[in-house]
């Protein structure tokens, strides 16, 4: 075929409706595709929206016919301000052969067509960007629409809504004006809702409507639908631009450059009576994960009418009672586009007189249990397989599950008192306390600025809330459902949200709701449970849930069959031990013994042993202290029953243990000050208070910790060092250690002790610390007549450990990275001052792209990471390496450690099982790479 005839044929229809515009510059660019030449891979170029249509077209379900006009042609428009050439006329030609499928004709007096305009990314974005509906309506059509459906009520309805969404979403006049030109209706009828307005009311407000757009834009309501399509469609580009849609992605880290498509698509109408209707549902239970179409509809409506609460709305199981014809190709429908898709669909549908149609189909959002849920049942169904349903779950989903609930006593005693004040929807899980903000601006000031806990409470929630909502812990509505935007945005943002609370009737104007009789005012304390929906008078305490959800511990054992890095915990307690041990940590990388010395039964012991004025006097208390740690080693011994539990010796310089030096010397000024008062009464001998003994106590406290003072202590006597200086105080740690292990040993316990030192920076401190340290060992295992196998290691703390860890390995067996400190010591700055000072303004400013003391900085003391790996395994090629500082649950930095060939990464219990998830990611993604 000629490139000429093939030209001609295509441009003929445009011309007939004269919709071409002067074509500036010939463009072989693809700006138009129709929905059944795109398909769901194309999500980036025909946006999340059109992929999908184009596909479910391609599967060949009920998709009204259009066309999509892509993100390239988006960023174009907006690079220009202008459309790009060639772009109109292929518009205009898709548009022709939608009329085609149709048998209708947009603008057309006798059989007319109307078309939805929508914006699409690649990534949803609930509400964020423009949408206007029933384009191509103007008094012809209407009229004739009024004829061919035999409801006038409904041309005119569609007539009143196209007027009022493009006159505020394309020309940008504010909603008030045509709102209470509905509401002077209404009252006239003496009516509560549009619904009940007839073809009359429509139609004069149709009228009265273009009267506001002709009054406050100087033109006319465009009766030329193409000049009503070009306009919508611009307005849908610049709408990508817009504030609320720049929050959005800030908030969700979409890129700015994407743009977003237009999808133009032929309507389809919910409301042409009772044997129409429309909803919104999700292929499975999103809150929790059953198996069960979850959702709403509505007879004879319009799909807002659904999302915006404004009508009550039916459970979506009773379709099949009201449509049994329409709910059985619905659900098979449904099940269809999960097994296509192979995963959860959140799907639009609108039935006009009995002929259902599916309007969109995307990946259902869903709270972090149902996500949990979902992946194993789709894989336990073969959709998909064990190591995909790894990859769907996120750590952050994993967070969720150890994350504050309200303790049942608590909530059980606030019920008692009366302050469970109402019950809603549970549409986003998780138990929140906090103050009552009343707007998303108060709320974001509050949270961010005052840092307070902040409730948003709103009639319901818009996409300009969104900031406030994201500042929140947590969300209320007294309208909406499950699919309303609050719930949608809760749950994608992991935010406790309780909505449409009937009970609630929320005055914005006096900023106060009142419940059951009771008042609450902006300020109050509120508590919701976004699990249960119910809502509190009263901030409730919360705890940590168990962990015990059989579908997370399920997808955690998939996890644990695919990582390599192994997961060990950080735990100071046989209680702490424990707990990792239940979440699946496979040993100790780090207890950190100065901990038990604070014990309150320990600290005077400790605090002799550091004043004591001779050896003698410290070995005494160093032999009371000895008991106390065996007991605390012998009891994570058996916490840990066969697996690896790593000691580390005395690390924080000791003034530490003893009161502030600052405060001593109040303390001392102050007794100076009451003595010289008291003078005269000393003088005769007497003391009642005991001034006197006081006094010298504490000037000899005083004297000491000033001996002790250093001017940088993070870089004075500690770690090794103290060892060192120290060595009876590590000797009997070690002392402990052996001492318990042997006896565990005896009970059949599988110790596995491994005795770690800090802080080194020159294999000689590991030399002399070691052959100290051994000594003891071999003397201990002697004395108890057993011997159990133990090993040496050492932190590396300091960056000339790193870079002579072959070196060190010489005298290590292990090593274990403890990041906190070689973070401080690589970039120069204390923790302590950088956090809760000038780290804040290095984020803000970019200077540092995250903060340093949460996510390992991989360029640089990463880079010590793998040299240090790479030299110690140079000298001991089977140097067990670790990380154990609190980057050790931090899921970036695990992907680097399992890169970096570390056996095992150690954090905090809480972490364990979002390690054990992330390392798994780690390995999938290694295991795609190769
Ligand atoms: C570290 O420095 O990373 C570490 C684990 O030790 P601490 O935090 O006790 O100094
Ligand atoms: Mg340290």
């Amino acid at each position: 075929m000629s490139r000429p005839a093939q030209r001609s044929r295509r441009q003929q229809p445009a011309q007939k409706l004269s919709r071409r515009t002067p074509l500036k510059r010939a463009s072989r660019a693809k700006w138009v595709y129709l929905f059944d030449e795109g398909d769901a891979s194309m999500k980036a170029l025909l946006g999340g929206k059109g992929a999908n249509l184009a596909e479910m077209t391609k599967l060949g379900l009920p998709v009204p016919p259009g066309l999509i006009v892509t993100t390239k042609a988006c960023n174009a428009y907006l690079a220009s301000d202008g459309f790009p050439p060639g772009l109109w006329d292929q518009l205009t030609s898709a548009l022709a052969k939608v009329e085609q499928r149709t048998g209708k004709r947009f603008g057309d007096a006798r059989k007319p067509l109307l078309v939805s305009c929508r914006s699409g990314a690649k990534f949803s974005m609930p509400g964020m960007m423009d949408t206007v509906l029933n384009l191509g309506m103007n008094d012809t059509v209407a009229a004739r629409l009024s004829v061919l459906s035999a409801d006038r009520r409904f041309a005119f309805d569609a007539y009143r809504r196209l007027v009022q969404m493009f006159g505020t979403v394309v020309l940008g006049l504010p909603d008030e004006p045509f709102e209470e030109v509905l509401a002077r209706h209404r009252n006239v009828r003496g009516i509560a809702n549009d619904a009940d307005l007839e073809a009359d009311d429509l139609a004069a407000i149709t009228d009265e409507f273009k009267e506001i757009v002709r009054a406050r834009t100087g033109k006319p309501f465009p009766t030329d639908p193409i000049e009503q399509l070009r306009l919508a469609v611009e307005a849908v580009f610049r709408s990508w631009n817009g504030k609320r849609a720049i929050d959005y992605r800030n908030a969700a880290g979409i890129p700015h450059d994407l743009g977003t498509a237009v999808n133009i698509q032929t309507m389809v109408f919910g409301n042409l009576g009772e044997g129409s209707a429309t909803g919104v549902v999700t292929s499975r239970n999103v809150t929790v994960g059953e198996d069960e179409i979850e959702g709403d509809w509505l007879a004879n409506a319009q799909g807002e009418d659904v999302v915006a609460g404004t009508r009550a709305t039916h459970a979506i199981a009773t379709l099949g009672d009201a449509m049994p014809k329409v709910w059985r190709q619905f659900t098979s429908a449904c099940k269809k586009l999960e097994r296509h898709y192979r995963d959860v669909q959140d799907i639009e549908f609108t039935v006009e007189r009995g002929k259902l149609w599916i309007l969109q189909t995307r990946d259902a959002k869903r709270t972090a249990q149902a996500a949990v849920r979902i992946a194993v049942d789709l894989a336990n169904e073969k959709l998909i397989t064990r190591a995909q349903a790894v990859g769907r779950v996120t750590p952050e989903h994993v967070d969720f599950f150890l994350h504050p609930q309200f303790d049942a006593a608590v909530r059980k005693a606030a019920k008692a008192r009366g302050d469970l004040i109402a019950t809603g929807l549970n549409v986003s899980p998780g138990a929140a306390s906090g103050i009552l903000a009343f707007d998303a601006d108060t709320a974001e000031r509050w949270a961010r600025e005052e840092k307070k806990a902040v409730i948003m409470v709103r009639p319901e929630t818009k996409p300009d809330d969104v900031h406030g909502m994201l500042a929140a812990r947590g969300i209320l509505t007294s309208r909406g459902g499950r699919t309303s935007h609050a719930a949608l945005v809760a749950r994608q943002f992991g935010k406790p949200a309780v909505v449409g609370v009937a009970a609630l009737n929320v005055d914005e104007k006096s900023r106060t709701f009142t419940v059951g009789g009771r008042m609450f005012r902006e300020g109050d304390a509120v508590s919701i449970d976004g699990t249960t929906g119910e809502v509190f008078a009263g901030a409730l305490e919360t705890v940590v849930p168990d962990f015990n959800d059989p579908y997370l511990l399920t997808l955690l054992k998939w996890a644990d069959a695919h990582r390599t890095l192994g997961v060990w915990a950080n735990a100071d307690y046989p209680r702490d031990a424990e707990r990792a041990r239940s979440y699946g940590a496979e040993g100790i990388g780090l207890t950190r013994t100065e901990h038990m010395f604070f014990e309150t039964d320990r600290l005077p012991i400790v605090q002799k042993m550091i004043l004591a004025k001779d050896d003698a006097e410290r070995d005494a208390c160093l032999a009371e202290l000895l008991p106390i740690q065996r007991r605390d080693f012998a009891g994570l011994f058996r916490a840990m029953d066969g697996l690896p539990v790593t000691i580390r010796l005395i690390d924080p310089p000791l003034h530490e243990f003893l009161p502030s030096h600052d405060e001593l010397l109040r303390d001392v000024t102050e007794l100076e000050t009451r003595q010289r008062i008291a003078g005269a009464e000393l003088a005769a001998g007497a003391d009642p208070l005991g001034l006197a003994g006081t006094l010298a106590q504490k000037r000899k406290l005083l004297a000491a910790v000033e001996a002790m003072r250093e001017a940088n202590p993070m870089l004075g006597l500690r770690g090794v060092r103290l060892g060192i200086h120290l060595p009876s105080l590590v000797r009997m740690q070690v002392r402990a250690i052996l001492e318990a292990a042997c006896e565990c040993a005896r009970e059949g316990v599988k110790v596995k002790p491994k005795i770690m030192i800090p802080l080194t920076a020159h294999n000689n401190e590991l030399k002399v610390e070691r052959a100290i340290l051994e000594a003891e060992a071999t003397a201990v295992m002697r004395e108890q007549k057993t011997r159990v196998r133990y090993q040496f290691g050492t932190m590396i703390e300091i960056p000339r450990a790193a870079i002579t860890a072959d070196q060190i390995a010489k005298y290590a067996e292990f090593f274990s990275f403890g990041t906190n400190d070689l973070t401080q010591t690589t970039f120069g700055i204390s923790r302590d001052d950088a956090e809760t000072g000038f780290l804040q303004e290095y984020l803000e400013k970019r200077i540092l792209p995250e903060n340093p003391f949460a996510t390992l900085d991989q360029a640089g003391v990463g880079k010590l990471l793998q040299v240090g790996v790479a030299l110690g395994r140079a000298t001991r090629p089977d140097l067990e390496v670790g990380i154990c500082g609190e980057h050790g649950g931090d899921p970036k930095t695990i992907a680097f450690c399992h890169a970096t060939g570390f056996d095992y990464v150690s954090c905090s219990p809480y972490r364990v099982p979002i390690a054990r998830l992330a390392a798994a990611h780690a390995a999938l993604a290694d295991a795609k790479g190769a």
